[in-house]
């Protein structure tokens, strides 16, 4: 089976065993992690990257393939040759695990994850709306071992370049001024799930679009994460937060160090989408 790769320029095939390998490489990185560890953690992003490929096949059909090579999809951009030390441990990995799936009911898991949950998953649903039942996708504490794995941040940004940046979007225009941005209403994981912009207009965004349209502006590592709050000083505003990504699902960071305090790869899979089940495709 080949995968159809589309983003910039003409659509690759990739071998689909080969994709995965890519793709776990593009998405993780086990930097300091004794090899052993990381073998481990190869092995579960091979399986979540399978799993998430699958799932997702003819994504893009209407644009003439399966699949984009972008983070809308999977990061796809494997690093070459020497530059990635990383590529034969992420091959054994791939082989080690082929053809495992993480199975829910009688279809594959929908296997999204993110870099850091910041101490606290949440529910598919409070996060991206609609009304896909994903039993599997809920707000989970990540403790235990996984409790000193998280990261916190803060951002702050002038009033005024928050005004244009949100201006630049229609579901968050304000108008001439930004007096206050407040959150509503927060999900079981401590994110921002709605949040009211009050300006000339007082549109209500929910908090991974407000993210997608600051970070737009300012980056990908200005708002890390809807676990945030918010204070004004002076003429800015500081944004607190923690974890990084958009906090559904398998959580890396958690993960990792649920690896180094000795569990299996199929045992942190459990833990981040319960309900789930591991099966081998023929
Ligand atoms: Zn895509
Ligand atoms: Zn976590």
């Amino acid at each position: 089976m080949r995968v159809r790769l589309g983003a910039s320029g003409p659509v690759r095939q990739v071998r689909f065993e080969e994709y995965v390998q890519g793709a776990v490489l593009s998405e993780f990185s086990p930097g300091t992690a004794p090899p052993e560890v990381a073998s481990r953690m190869l092995q579960l992003q091979a399986i979540v990257a399978r799993t998430y490929a699958i799932a997702h096949l003819g994504r893009h059909a209407r644009e003439g393939f399966d699949l984009c090579a972008t983070t809308h999809c999977q990061l796809y951009a494997p690093p070459r040759g020497a530059a990635s030390r990383w590529s034969a441990a992420a091959s054994t990995a791939a082989r080690h695990t082929a053809s495992a799936v993480l199975w829910f009911g009688t279809s594959p898991a929908s296997a999204v994850y993110h870099a850091d949950c910041g101490g606290h998953t949440s529910a598919a649903r409070d996060v991206w709306g609609g009304t896909a039942a994903h039993p599997y996708l809920v707000a989970i504490a990540d403790e235990g071992a996984a409790r000193t794995a998280h990261a916190s941040w803060t951002f702050t940004a002038r009033a005024g370049d928050l005004l244009a940046a949100l201006n630049k979007d229609a579901r968050t225009r304000v108008g001439r001024q930004l007096s206050a941005i407040a959150v509503v209403q927060r999900d079981a994981g401590g994110r921002a799930a709605l949040v009211v912009l009050r300006g000339e207009r007082e549109p209500l965004v929910r908090g991974e679009e407000l993210r997608d349209v600051l970070n737009r502006a300012f980056g990908a590592r200005a708002i890390r994460s809807t676990r945030f709050s918010l204070a004004r000083e002076g003429n800015s505003f500081v944004f607190s937060g923690a974890g990084y990504g958009h906090g559904v699902g398998l959580c890396q960071a958690g993960a990792l160090a649920r690896l180094r305090a000795g569990a299996g790869p199929e045992q942190v899979l459990a833990q981040y989408y319960p309900g789930t089940r591991l099966v081998r495709l023929r």
